[in-house]
């Protein structure tokens, strides 16, 4: 075994392998980015190495300088993690020249399926089933159309070097296919540099299913059964479970044999992951084979019981597996849900700040948290905005998936927008609680997981209102404790005034405008709140750990409330609402701004679709920004016409530029 190895990676990845390493007394070294100094993975490592600046290119995806690290801190192997370079034969190939054991399948066996076109034309040879499609090399516009119209729409357009459902359009028609196919290859090129695609029939109802398997170096290949990854949004995973619902006992070996056919084709060595469609005639199909540990791989080790990261490093380090195929068995169900710094309710925009707060459930045998960051950490544009994985087991799926709704309440994210409101929803739904699942789940159930939004409710303005006296009460008290004349009734927070009778009003703001509620000060301390269902009266407390207790109406609840600056994150029993405390001075110029076309984060121009002084119809796309290596298209919020358009494609925008100059028609609501 290793006595030394360097994680070219970071986040929860780079530290979820550190922890394996450190309980098999493995000493750790970390490569880290400028912007990545003060990261967890590096407080976590025995060893860390600056590599360069904070874009990813230059730094986590530069191998030279990896293996410069590994060199100097004398490690004997690199783990990659996944991303980055965890797919790069080339930095494999490196390794191997250094001297330096490579943590993954062999160069050769990651370029057989590195491409997706590629992969496919070596399975069918293996007799390992495809979805209906084209792989070939001619990528003319004109071939592909026609392939298109063979395969019969819909069809999906993919990538070939793709990952992550980056460069993947669905087409409904021979009409939209073109733009389509512009879109996909430009998304493939700016993400991958590689703007090869290729066309496949869209199912109508799949199920992604994965086999996870292992090889080692005599050719001993072994499945550790399967997950169900068909709770995704944007083509992207954002709940898996192991095992897949409801799978046959016969089409688990069939699916897993069949993974172990590809993996063997190939030479295989390590940790690997046949993808498949499942259709709903219990047909599979293979997608793809990743060459590197998933995301997703700790419902695998919840249910096999084994660390898949352990199995990596005994592989890597020359050993046999250290089971065969029938010592393996399934124990209970795991699922695990991807908590992302992104708007679910804003088009799973990602969204960049800082943790202001971040609270986990305790991790025990039925909970495990996987984080890459802590409370203070940058969510920032340069990385993957995931924040944590939160992965249950119990005895079946009906009791995780009650784990899972448990855990996801107590996950409170302060600073960033984040999906937990949004997976809570997803857990709870009759649909997932009755495993009624597929890849078009969340398109599918998409008004039912909505946030049920009746608008801020009586209680969440009360809560709200009296977080807010008692904020200001307890920074008077500090004030005047501080002042010349601590008994001065200026320093007063209770609403002693000199000409009135205890009132004030306290303004908040959310999405659907203001609210205004009149608060009457109490002799007994508490307060009397207007709200518009009737009057409230309130009182509470705010706790040291920043938690408040509120008595409202008499019935007494703790509420974790986060404030920061004007912005106040109440995390609710039914999830998460952020208020605006309105100042009434600033009030007026913040309100002028809205209908900007603003870009919703820092990015790059692609496609400029309008001209200006064109008249386009509400809903019209406008401009194409490219950020976090996903396209985000601008569309025209009314009837009217585009008056400047002040940036061309290849522009680098700030977040919040403006980037079309808009004039609603007459009549038109912008
Ligand atoms: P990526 O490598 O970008 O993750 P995949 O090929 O793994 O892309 O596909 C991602 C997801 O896209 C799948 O899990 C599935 O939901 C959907 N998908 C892929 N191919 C098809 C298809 N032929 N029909 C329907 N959905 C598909």
């Amino acid at each position: 075994m290793f006595s030394k190895i360097l994680i070219a990676n970071r986040g929860e990845i780079a530290c979820r392998v550190i922890r394996t390493a450190r309980r098999l007394g493995i000493r750790t070294v970390a490569v880290h980015s400028d912007a990545d100094a003060a990261a967890l993975h590096v407080a976590m490592a025995d060893e860390a190495y600056a590599i360069g600046p904070a874009p990813a290119a230059e730094s986590y995806l530069r191998g030279d300088l990896v293996l410069e690290a590994a060199k100097r801190a004398g490690a004997e192997a690199i783990h990659p993690g996944y991303g980055f370079l965890s797919e790069n034969a080339s930095f494999a190939d490196a390794c191997a020249e250094a001297d330096i054991v490579f943590i993954g399948p062999p160069p050769d066996a990651i370029r057989a399926m590195g491409g997706k076109s590629e992969a496919k034309a070596l399975m069918e040879r293996a007799g390992v089933p495809l979805v209906p499609g084209y792989h070939g090399d001619d990528s003319s516009a004109s071939l592909l159309a026609k392939e298109a119209e063979r395969i019969g729409f819909p069809v999906l357009i993919k990538a070939s070097a793709g990952g992550g459902g980056k460069g993947m359009r669905v087409v409904e028609d021979s009409g939209a296919f073109q733009s389509a196919l512009d879109g996909a290859r430009r998304e493939a090129k700016a993400a991958f540099g590689d703007e090869r695609v290729l066309i496949e029939k869209y199912l109508a109802r799949p199920r992604h299913v994965e086999v996870q398997i292992f090889a080692d170096r005599s050719g001993e290949a072994v499945y550790l059964f399967e997950r169900d990854c068909s709770i995704q949004r944007r083509h992207q995973k954002v709940i898996e479970e192991a095992p897949a619902p409801d799978l046959p006992a016969d089409l688990r070996a069939a699916m897993g044999e069949a993974a172990v056919a590809a993996a063997k084709a190939i030479g295989y060595e390590g940790a690997g992951t046949v993808e498949f469609l499942l259709d709903e005639d219990r047909r599979f199909y293979f997608m793809e084979m990743n060459t590197r540990l998933q995301v997703e791989h700790p419902v695998t080790e919840f249910i096999t019981g084994l660390d898949l990261v352990e199995w990596q490093l005994i592989v890597a380090a020359g050993g046999n597996l250290p089971l065969r195929q029938e010592e393996l068995s399934i124990d209970g169900h795991a699922i695990e849900a991807r908590i992302y710094a992104e708007d679910a309710d804003r088009g799973f925009l990602p969204s960049t700040g800082t943790l202001r707060r971040l609270d986990f459930p305790q991790a025990g045998p039925h909970v495990r948290i996987d984080a890459g960051v802590r409370a203070g950490d940058t969510i920032s544009v340069n990385y993957d905005p995931m924040i944590a994985k939160l992965i249950v087991w119990d005895r079946d799926r009906a009791a995780a998936v009650r784990r899972l709704e448990a855990a996801l309440t107590e996950v409170r994210v302060a600073g960033v927008a984040s999906n937990v409101d949004f997976l809570r929803r997803i857990a709870t739904h009759p649909a997932f609680r009755g495993a009624d699942l597929d890849t078009r789940f969340i398109d599918r159930h998409g008004d039912g997981l909505k946030p049920s939004r009746s608008g801020a409710d009586d209680a969440v303005l009360a809560t709200a209102a009296l977080f807010v006296l008692l904020d200001r009460k307890s920074a008077a008290e500090k004030a005047s404790r501080r002042s010349a004349d601590p008994w001065s009734p200026w320093n007063r927070a209770d609403g002693w005034r000199l000409n009135d009778e205890g009132r004030a009003d306290i303004t908040l703001r959310d999405e659907d405008g203001r609210h205004v509620v009149p608060v009457r000060y109490r002799r007994d301390g508490g307060y009397r709140l207007s709200l518009p269902r009737g009057e409230m009266p309130v009182e509470g407390a705010l706790e040291s750990d920043g938690a408040l207790t509120a008595v409202l109406d008499g019935v007494r609840k703790r509420v974790v409330v986060d404030r920061s600056g004007d912005m106040l994150t109440l995390f609710m029993e039914g999830g998460a609402c952020v208020l605006h405390l309105v100042d009434a001075v600033q009030a007026a110029d913040r309100e002028g701004g809205e209908g900007r076309l603003a870009a919703p984060m820092p990015g790059k121009i692609v496609a400029v679709l309008v001209a200006e002084g064109q008249a386009v119809r509400k809903g019209e796309a406008l401009v194409v920004l490219e950020a976090m290596k996903m396209e985000h298209t601008v569309a025209a919020p009314a009837d009217g016409t585009v008056a400047r358009l002040p940036f061309g494609v290849g522009d680098q925008v700030e977040e919040g530029a403006d980037l079309v100059g808009f004039e609603a028609s007459e009549g038109g609501e912008a």
